[in-house]
């Protein structure tokens, strides 16, 4: 494989781990005020989070590239309000799709169609992570100041389940 792209694959287990890291960080900050659904929310995003690491990492294991694992990054967004996580999601979701995006670049200079191929379940989830990430933000601004809906919003969100990527390499 490219060097320039199996760098950049290996950096994106990193970056996959990172954003785990970061939506636990929101689960215990509405966990903390009693928000236990918008804490499962964000357990179940970082569960998700922590499958795409292992996606990346199972795909360079499978093209014969040696993984390195660098340390995770600490966690430094700062929630004043409950709105803000759900802003701070939906930016780093755009941030993450650049970052796809950036390794698709870089596997279309060197025509690594199977990179591409691999990456093309990556950037249509992230399609699916911005709309529910946006939602999330439209949702609050709509509900979020009254108690009522507050409390229907949070038991809405306690409902989410789980569920293995679609994506499974061999
Ligand atoms: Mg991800």
């Amino acid at each position: 494989m490219d060097k320039k792209v199996a760098s950049l694959l290996n950096q994106q287990v990193n970056k996959e781990f990172y954003s785990a890291y970061l939506y636990l960080d929101m689960a215990n900050y509405y966990i903390d005020m009693d928000l236990d659904g918008f804490g499962n929310w964000y357990t179940i995003q970082a569960q998700e989070e922590r499958d795409h690491a292992m996606l990346f990492m199972q795909y360079l294991q499978n093209n014969g590239v040696k993984v390195t694992l660098d340390a995770i990054d600490k966690p430094d967004k700062v929630f004043k309000k409950p709105i803000d996580p759900l802003v701070a999601a939906a930016e780093h979701e755009r941030y993450v799709t650049d970052l796809i995006h950036t390794i698709y670049e870089a596997a279309l200079k060197v025509k690594d169609f199977r990179t591409m191929q691999f990456l093309d379940w990556f950037v249509k989830e992230q399609g699916e992570e911005e709309k529910n990430a946006d939602g999330m933000v439209k949702k609050f601004e709509l509900f979020g100041d009254d108690p009522k809906s507050l409390y229907l919003l949070n038991q809405e969100l306690a409902g989410r389940v789980y569920s293995a990527p679609s994506l499974v390499l061999d």
